[in-house]
């Protein structure tokens, strides 16, 4: 089975699209996403609906809960919370109830899927390195598990310790733990703007991380055509 997993889309219809273009050249069988549909770019409703189309296991990111939710916006930079808010606006009520059922968690076959971390998935903790990886690999019960939440590519390896490193091509290794961050297909944070996803062959135990060029430019006019903060739009381009 070949998977493409596919991560904090955060509504860039555009990325959204040239990903599924060229997963379409890689020999998909089925596809997965981690959270974050909306969020950050001027295309919920859109991206919504592809990806229910795709009729694929999805789980929740904290944008999927805050835009569904009336909720009080904590621990968000206000830029993010500007669009929470607009996204609100957006979506209509079956929209918000699929994003309000979605799962923490899900297991697919033998591996696992999680927006932020297995051990407190609703707090939406960061994992940027090793410590912060102990507490989920403590709550994996698979081999491997895959993230999004930080739009950064790194993958985290347990043997006797955590070792964390970027990747482009991992070859799994057995007895060994991994949990790997997709990045991000709307929004990536890693210096790189290309949209970001990844292809797992579950045959060869092998991980391919995948960037696309896409229309920027036309992802940045609608953010301004919504009268969304500029600085979203600066930020796509910088991949940060
Ligand atoms: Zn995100």
């Amino acid at each position: 089975m070949r998977y493409a997993v596919i991560s904090d889309i955060h509504a860039n219809l555009h990325a959204l699209q040239a990903v599924l273009d060229d997963a379409r050249t890689q020999n998909i069988e089925g596809y997965i996403c981690i959270g974050d549909i909306v969020g950050y770019n001027a295309y919920p409703v859109e991206c919504l609906r592809i990806i229910r189309e795709l009729n694929c296991t999805v789980v929740k990111g904290n944008h999927d809960h805050y835009c569904s939710s009336e909720d009080e916006l904590i621990g968000f930079h206000p830029l993010a919370a500007d669009v929470v808010h607009w996204t609100r606006d957006q979506l209509n009520e079956d929209d918000k109830q699929f994003l309000r059922d979605l799962p923490y968690t899900a297991r697919i076959k033998t591996f696992t899927i999680v927006h932020s971390t297995l051990d407190m998935p609703e707090k939406w903790g960061y994992v940027f390195d090793e410590l912060e990886a102990e507490a989920n690999f403590t709550y994996q019960r698979t081999s491997l598990c895959f993230f999004g939440h930080t739009h950064v590519p790194l993958a985290f390896e347990k043997t006797m310790d955590i070792r964390c490193h970027l990747y482009e091509n991992i070859k799994l290794s057995l007895g060994r733990k991994y949990f790997v961050n997709v990045g991000s297909v709307g929004q990536p944070r890693d210096g790189n703007h290309d949209a970001a996803y990844v292809v797992y062959d579950m045959k060869k135990s092998t991980i391919d991380l995948r960037r696309v060029p896409y229309d920027l430019a036309g992802a940045q006019q609608r953010i301004r055509d919504a009268g969304l903060p500029e600085r979203l739009a600066a930020r796509l381009e910088q991949g940060r």
